[in-house]
């Protein structure tokens, strides 16, 4: 490897430069690497290595991770197939997920088009294309529980459902790429095992799975909402009586949450409340129109032009500086999201500053905001924006009393 330029010793732009340049040439490796891994593969070499299949070789002989091998593996294939695929990897246009999802509908005739429609695209958007290339059927509603920690134990709940669907058989289905000549199964025997860790997965443009592991209270939860709303409307859709629970309680949530972070309300206050001087109390009527205004989006514009996409953890910002006399006022506020708001604060007061600040807030005992002067919990609505919780999907915890929930959304 060629002795680069110590990253601590380069300036920002630099280290951002360097770092692109390294992608850049990391993309073009990789395209250089599948076109190997396809002659290889289109050779059967892996047998000369001792190795029972491709995947056995790219695992135990290159080092790849399981991942990793089956990715590379069917863009090799895919590369094989359609060679025009080296170029959009090497410029960076495709990622090796983007070729896994695109695997399933690329044909001789429509990989041109494909492959551009996906140039550059997120993974999420990757799947909304193979999904209006390849609409699949809506998806039962089924809550069925799983697997004890042991693995001992299926049990069915209430007969709903068949089993078998969850994330090991997907692996499994993925896998089964198109053979060859000297590999007709090369990563069948891969372990498949995956993290449960909730999907939203396009069926067609407008349909979508949801599949998540739920604890046995939501389990009830849902039930009881069943119960209280009573037999599905007609046209309620194929997803059930799930996806009306879901879809009725998310639309109370955001109502909610709306008012809670964004004070957005359809019965304004006309009467202003008289504001103390000296408070960084936001007035309700300034997160409205800010949020409305900034379209629930962190307004961070980089020296590109480019807008930050965050809009989860949104705070407000004063663009003058509250601490520098900046007011309250929605000309002077904006959304911003936490690693945006803290870069600020750096430019206003220095990193250094910032940084023994958080220092002293961190060792010093929690107080409440009254005492600490800060702005009371109202006043703060926006800060204490937080990520919805994943770890009922994510906290393997769960598994023995977690229950798989799927349903269909539009
Ligand atoms: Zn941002």
């Amino acid at each position: 490897m060629t002795r680069r330029s110590d990253p601590k010793a380069l300036p920002n732009d630099q280290l951002l430069q360097q770092v692109q340049s390294l992608v850049s040439r990391t993309n073009r490796d990789l395209a250089e690497l599948l076109w190997h891994l396809a002659e290889v593969d289109a050779r059967g070499l892996y047998r000369d290595e001792a190795c029972s299949s491709m995947f056995t070789y790219c695992r135990d002989r290159l080092g790849f991770s399981e991942p990793v091998a089956f990715k590379r593996i069917t863009a090799a294939r895919l590369v094989r197939k359609f060679p025009a695929i080296l170029r959009r990897v090497a410029c960076g246009d495709l990622h090796l997920t983007a070729l896994k999802t695109l695997a399933k509908v690329l044909t001789a005739e429509n990989h041109g088009r494909v492959l551009a429609a996906a140039a550059g695209k997120k993974t999420h958007e990757v799947e909304m294309l193979v999904a209006s290339l390849a609409p699949k059927p809506d998806v039962p509603p089924r809550i069925r529980k799983l697997p004890d920690r042991d693995g001992t134990s299926v049990g069915r709940d209430g007969g709903r459902g068949g089993g078998g669907s969850g994330p090991p058989q997907l692996a499994m289905e993925d896998e089964r790429t198109p053979g060859t000549p000297h590999s007709p199964s090369p990563v069948a025997a891969a372990p498949a095992p995956r993290p449960d860790r909730g999907t939203v997965a396009p069926l067609r443009e407008d349909r979508f799975r949801v599949q998540f592991t739920a604890s046995a209270e939501l389990r009830d939860k849902l039930r009881r909402a069943e119960e209280l709303l009573g037999p599905v409307r007609a046209g309620a859709g194929a997803g059930g009586d799930i996806a009306l629970v879901v879809e009725r309680a998310l639309d109370q949530l955001i109502e909610v949450l709306e008012k809670r972070r964004f004070a957005k309300t359809s019965r304004p206050q006309k009467k202003k409340r008289p504001r103390k001087p000296g408070t960084r109390y936001v007035p309700r009527q300034v997160r409205r129109e800010v949020a409305e205004r900034d379209g629930g989006r962190c307004t961070f514009v980089d020296k590109a032009g480019r807008r930050c996409e965050e809009r989860r953890a949104l705070e407000l910002h004063h663009k003058h500086a509250f601490a520098l006399g900046g007011a309250a006022t929605t000309g002077n506020m904006a959304l911003i999201c936490r690693s945006h708001n803290a870069l600020e604060a750096e430019r206003d007061f220095g990193s250094e500053h910032m940084e023994r600040a958080r220092r002293s807030k961190e060792a010093a005992p929690r107080r409440t905001p009254e005492a600490s002067g800060e702005a009371r919990p109202r006043e703060r609505q926006l800060t204490d924006a937080r990520p919805p919780p994943t770890s009922c999907v994510r906290d393997g915890g769960l598994l023995g009393t977690g229950f798989a929930a799927t349903t269909a959304w539009s």
